[in-house]
């Protein structure tokens, strides 16, 4: 064990890394130190990317190594890969991702003279940070330590050949599937590639793999440890009650009010938005569909006409305190509120979002998260919800619904996000905990504080 410690310390100043472990990142490290298939199961915003990046360093040493090692990484959406490969160059570490068809590698522009200057960063400076190299031939030599991937690519030819090249044989010392709740909840188109993803560990034999999400009930996990094919596998779980998030249910207007029902919504927030403006505690607002977003966020602007920008004489889009977010969106718009968002205090307050926002995405600002109808699956929801007050401070999830969207004939729709809406009595905490095999909250404080239904019971 004082092997582990050693190259611990070694990593940690490797990685200028200012701050301790938490016993969960500590028991997932150690357990792929000692070359077991790992699956973590954490809360948002509790540094599961930590246990993957420090890996490179950490392995150096056990595997003697002249230099550090490489961590391959697949994951799901490019707004995740662009996200974390910014925040990696900029504590100066060497990563990159590779697009979905293998032709391009990304990563960060003059990474040695980036700082991390997040707080005041341009969309000018973003797009310079980010540089599309030539082609893949940019990572043969093994100098990028952490490498994103979608799952597609793995199964590319020419990655297929790269992944058996030498030095990929001899230096990479982990593979690494994040968000992996998304295998169970991908489209079929998807889930190919994703149920193929066993294969790594027969690419890789010697080296241990790790797969970590923030949501995965015991059933679960079960089935995608074995999917992925993990042998001996330490899980490493913890409870995923966010005792700093408030928890609400409001019912909107039935379906047949088109849009009113999404006017009575938005009169709300607009009403707040008015009065605290740039002040306005940063929002995601999950809209039903792309016409409904496209609604809502024309009802902002206009309702907020000059106020909808900061400065107020500005006409540019950066300059908007409301966004949308959304698949087919420019992708510099997109860059744009990935990286607002990842400030402290983002000049975006509020974004009208599709699913297309941010898994994994850091944003410690977000406050709130608002769902304008329930998703499909309490797993999806536990996930989106999960952004909200990763700062530690107080914060809000608060879900609409009516009638027709926790229907029996709604599309995908499952029983245990059903009957989470039609709970009006019982603790909404303990409820979403339960779903995920806990029968106890880390939430301590007053009733009233706790979840709408608790606020309701404790004034009787
Ligand atoms: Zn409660």
């Amino acid at each position: 064990m004082a092997d582990f410690e050693k190259d611990l310390e070694y990593a940690v100043k490797e990685l200028k890394i200012e701050f301790s472990f938490s016993d969960y990142q500590l028991r997932a490290m150690k357990s792929l130190y000692e070359n077991k298939d790992t699956i973590a199961v954490l809360p948002t915003g509790s540094g599961k990317s930590l246990i993957f990046q420090t890996l490179p360093w950490l392995l150096q040493g056990k595997m003697a190594a002249d230099r550090p090692m490489i961590v391959l990484v697949i994951s799901p959406l490019n707004s995740l890969m662009q996200d974390q490969v910014i925040s990696l160059c900029e504590r100066g570490i060497s990563a990159c991702y590779i697009s979905i068809d293998a032709s391009t590698v990304t990563t960060c522009a003059e990474v040695e003279e980036t700082k991390y200057e997040s707080e005041e960063c341009s969309d000018e400076e973003m797009d310079k940070k980010l540089k599309t190299s030539a082609g893949i031939e940019s990572i043969k030599n093994g100098h990028f330590n952490i490498i994103y991937l979608h799952p597609e690519t793995v199964f590319v030819k020419e990655i297929g050949k790269l992944l058996r090249s030498s030095v990929f044989r001899g230096r990479v010392c982990c593979t690494v599937i994040d968000e992996v709740h998304m295998v169970a909840e991908w489209g079929s188109d998807f889930r190919q590639s994703f149920n193929r993803l066993g294969e790594l560990t027969c690419l890789f034999p010697r080296v241990p793999h790790l797969a970590v999400t923030a949501t995965a009930t015991p059933s679960a996990l079960e089935e995608l440890i074995a999917l992925l094919q993990f042998k001996n596998c330490t899980k490493v779980l913890a409870n995923p009650d966010r005792p700093n998030i408030y928890l609400e249910k409001k019912e909107r207007l039935p379906n047949i009010h088109k849009f009113e029902k999404y006017d009575l919504i938005m009169s709300e927030v607009l009403a707040q938005l008015k009065d605290k403006y740039i002040d306005f505690p940063v929002t995601i607002m999950h809209c039903d569909n792309l016409e409904s977003l496209g609604y809502c966020f024309q009802l902002l602007c206009h309702e907020l006409g000059t106020r909808a920008y900061f400065p107020e004489s500005s006409t540019l889009p950066e300059d908007r305190i409301v966004a949308q977010f959304h698949k087919d969106y420019t992708e510099r718009m997109k860059i744009h509120i990935i990286s607002e968002l990842r400030k402290q205090n983002p000049k975006v307050r509020l974004v009208l979002a599709t699913v297309a926002l941010g898994m994994g995405l850091n944003a410690p600002s977000i406050a709130t998260v608002i769902h304008m109808r329930p998703p499909t699956t309490l797993e999806k929801y536990m996930q989106e919800i999960g952004r909200a007050g990763r700062n530690g401070k107080p914060a809000k999830a608060l879900c609409y619904f009516n009638t027709s969207d926790i229907a029996k004939n709604r599309k995908g729709l499952d029983n245990a996000m059903r009957a989470y809406i039609q709970n009006t009595d019982k603790c909404l905490r303990l409820h979403l905990v339960g779903h995920f095999g806990y029968n106890s909250v880390l939430f301590s404080g007053e009733k009233a504080m706790c979840c709408s239904n608790c606020k309701v019971t404790s004034a009787d």
